[in-house]
């Protein structure tokens, strides 16, 4: 990336963040330490993607930056609110309109055709619907001839982008993916990986993705690289042969140590 690039990123507004933000689970000696100390930022328009071993703390991260749960110390930020202060009826308040999510299992309701699915969060929450915004997101999901189709007409790759368009749909500031390629095979999940791309450079949207699959987390800005509750290295511009070289660097540092 140019110096430009680099400043014109450094000066764009953070989205999401942590503050030495520890998670612990259990007590006594069965204490874990899911999350030791981690800072780490988000900034608009970025694609970052969060990888590591199992176990090493890439759910937690995620789900804490997401609200879906408690920091035992530090600080999390969506934007200028601080998430480590809402009480619960607040964070639902706050998951509901301002963060849009991506799960491995596309969770979409089978009765409702594509279309009814993608709008579901938005009727729910008595929001009125951006019509522009909402063909643009069709748009760039590639979907507009299966709208009316039921999920079980449609092959698994179309079904995580509906959910993508779900997620996108209420203009979210970011959206999070928890291995959003795992149930997939290698050309829908490009299929899938190719929207949140999209998503992030035609859109404007913020998206973070857990993934162990270097050929995804060569689609983000931005790799960070978990261990132990750690942030132990960045990868920006990643491709997938500089992630798969990067992880074999640790792996062959854990096998040494
Ligand atoms: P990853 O997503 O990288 O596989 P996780 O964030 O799921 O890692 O887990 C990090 C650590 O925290 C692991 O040691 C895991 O066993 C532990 N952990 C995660 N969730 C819980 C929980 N609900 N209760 C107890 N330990 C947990």
């Amino acid at each position: 990336m140019s110096t430009a690039a680099v400043a014109g990123r450094a000066r764009r507004t953070v989205v999401a963040r942590a503050e030495s933000l520890t998670k612990a689970y259990g007590s006594g000696e069965t204490r874990v330490i899911a999350l030791d100390a981690v800072s780490m930022a988000v900034r608009h328009g970025e694609f970052v993607a969060i990888m590591g071993p199992s176990g090493s703390g890439k759910s937690t991260l995620m789900h804490c930056l997401a609200g879906l749960d408690g920091a035992s110390a530090g600080q999390v930020f969506i934007g200028d609110t601080e998430l480590t202060r809402l009480k619960d009826k607040q964070l639902t308040q706050l998951r509901r309109d301002r963060i849009g999510f991506v799960f491995q299992a596309f969770n979409l309701l089978p009765t409702l055709t594509a279309l009814e699915n993608i709008t579901l969060p938005g009727d729910v929450a008595g929001r009125t619907a951006d019509r522009d915004w909402l063909d643009q997101v069709v748009t760039a999901v590639g979907l507009t001839d299966r709208l009316h189709h039921r999920p079980t007409e449609l092959s698994g790759g179309q079904q995580q982008r509906v959910a993508c368009a779900r997620a996108l749909a209420g203009k979210p500031e970011i959206v999070f993916a928890d291995e959003p390629t795992g149930n997939l095979d290698s050309r829908a999940g490009a299929e899938v990986l190719g929207f949140l791309r999209r998503s992030v450079d035609d859109l404007g949207q913020t998206v973070v993705m857990v993934t162990h699959d270097p050929v995804a987390a060569g689609y983000a800005d931005r790799v960070l690289f978990l261990a132990d509750g750690r942030i132990v290295d960045e990868l920006v511009e990643p491709t997938a042969a500089t992630v798969l070289d990067r992880m074999q660097q640790f792996d062959g540092a854990g096998r040494r140590s």
